[in-house]
């Protein structure tokens, strides 16, 4: 609209990026050509690009994503059955440090923005055919989501948003170390998402190691930040345990866990 255009033309724009799966403004056949001129002087449709590309007999496709800075992120597309699953990064590096992850090993860089997290979206949306579509999303890439919230939200917004990716938010799950007041600030918002907890460990001594933010916050605190997720939002909560061996797969260990999620 600032460039003189009627307001409709954004939705039409709209329509060919996230239904249209355009890859360019040249395609968008029903744009004038003066118009697709001004798009391509004056904005990117993508402004990352695939440094890698890796398929495997599965099904399962994985991007190397580079970012506009230099920096790369990976996403995910899992196929089984008739789900196409997505798993999309929020952050460059990852402040939390879990000792299994290479994610964290040099720290956090920056968080996404929406248009980096939603770019995931689309190029992973692109590896479909015509006749299939995303059904879920799991906010569980490179990064903690909830240290970068807003910009989580807002990407989900377009994701859930029927002239978006139309996924239900029951399709959609965010997955966090278990960060309290985010986890609250979350069980506010307007649109409930699915949480997963990444516990990995029944007790403060092993989650300390583990997930070494966990020293700022005691699994105590996780638990009862869950609940109250649960008791505000009614979705389904899910917990997470990478299996270490020799590490957190002991029986003592299976014991505690089973009495913490009682
Ligand atoms: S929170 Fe996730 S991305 Fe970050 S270090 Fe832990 S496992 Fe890796």
């Amino acid at each position: 609209a600032e460039k003189g255009e009627k307001p409709f033309r954004a939705s039409q724009i709209w329509r060919w990026i996230y239904h249209g799966r355009a890859t360019s403004f040249d395609s968008m056949s029903d744009l004038s050509q003066s118009l697709r001129t001004t798009l391509n002087d004056h904005f990117v449709l993508f402004a990352c690009s695939i440094v890698r590309h890796q398929s495997s007999p599965d099904g399962t496709e994985k991007l190397l994503v580079g970012l506009a800075d230099g920096g790369e992120v990976e996403c995910v597309l899992l196929r089984d059955g008739d789900r196409r699953s997505i798993c999309v990064s929020s952050q460059v590096g990852c402040a939390m440090g879990c000792v299994f992850c290479a994610s964290g090993l040099d720290g956090v860089e920056r968080n996404l923005t929406k248009g980096e997290i939603v770019e995931q979206m689309l190029r992973l949306q692109h590896r479909l055919p015509a006749d299939e579509r995303l059904s879920h999303i799991v906010m569980m890439g490179m990064g903690e989501p909830l240290a970068n919230l807003d910009r989580v939200l807002g990407a989900l917004d377009v994701a859930r948003s029927p002239e978006g990716l139309g996924i239900s938010p029951r399709r959609i799950t965010i997955s966090t170390v278990g960060l309290p007041v985010a986890i609250d600030r979350l069980a506010r918002h307007a649109v409930p998402y699915n949480l997963a907890v990444s516990l990995h460990a029944p007790n403060d001594d092993l989650r300390n190691k583990l997930v070494p933010v966990n020293k700022k916050i005691g699994v105590e605190a996780v638990m009862q930040a869950a609940d109250r997720y649960f008791d505000a939002s009614g979705r389904r909560l899910t917990f997470e345990y990478v299996l270490l061996g020799n590490e957190n797969d002991s029986v003592t260990c299976a014991e505690q866990l089973a009495r913490l999620l009682r």
